[in-house]
């Protein structure tokens, strides 16, 4: 029996990382286990993703950010810092929980690289999940001290994406 939990990260520049954390999703809920989808920056709710998943049985989904994140200097910056603070609080209740064998963090790591919350938090958080869980975390710019605590991390590369060819964000592809 492994003493760790999964953790798994999927960052990049390039399209793909959300998308496979759903797919992870998908395979776990088809086991049957117990998932929850905390979405961390994202707001809005016009995602296929949120109205699929709240369709299926096994898996709760939450978007708990802004939106858009301003520069630090900015004052609504506060405001998503404390969103993004709440979202990491609900993330150490769900990954104690023993409700739920998978947690997703999805783009975790862009709330960290615009600093609304600790990489400490999120290390200690990932460090002490009980070693049952499996952890799916996402975003850009994952730091090195997340990749070296995972087992598995996947750097998706950006050959090209339709938007720099003028193609907007289209409906069952990018949201
Ligand atoms: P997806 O949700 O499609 O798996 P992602 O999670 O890898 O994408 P994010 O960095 O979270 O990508 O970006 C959010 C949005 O930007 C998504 O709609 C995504 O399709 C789009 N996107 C991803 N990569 C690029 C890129 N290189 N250029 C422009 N837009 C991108
Ligand atoms: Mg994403």
């Amino acid at each position: 029996m492994n003493k760790k939990a999964r953790i798994l990260v999927f960052t990049g520049n390039g399209k793909g990382k959300t998308t496979a954390a759903l797919g992870l999703v998908l395979r776990a809920i088809g086991h049957q286990m117990p998932t929850f989808v905390i979405q961390f920056i994202k707001t809005g709710g016009a995602t296929g993703e949120l109205a699929a998943l709240q369709q299926l049985p096994f898996v709760r989904i939450e978007q708990m950010g802004l939106g858009f994140v301003p520069p630090q200097e900015h004052p609504a910056f506060k405001r998503h810092k404390k969103a993004a603070q709440t979202a990491l609080q609900k993330a150490k209740t769900v990954v104690n929980s023993r409700r739920y064998k998978v947690v997703v963090l999805d783009e975790v790591c862009n709330a960290l690289d615009k600093k609304l919350i600790s990489q400490n938090a999120v290390l200690s958080l990932i460090k002490n999940a009980p070693h049952s869980k499996i952890i799916v975390l996402t975003g850009r710019q994952a730091p090195h001290a997340l990749i070296a605590l995972a087992d598995t991390a996947t750097e998706m590369t950006c050959l090209k994406h339709g938007f720099e060819s003028g193609r907007p964000a289209e409906k069952g592809v990018e949201f």
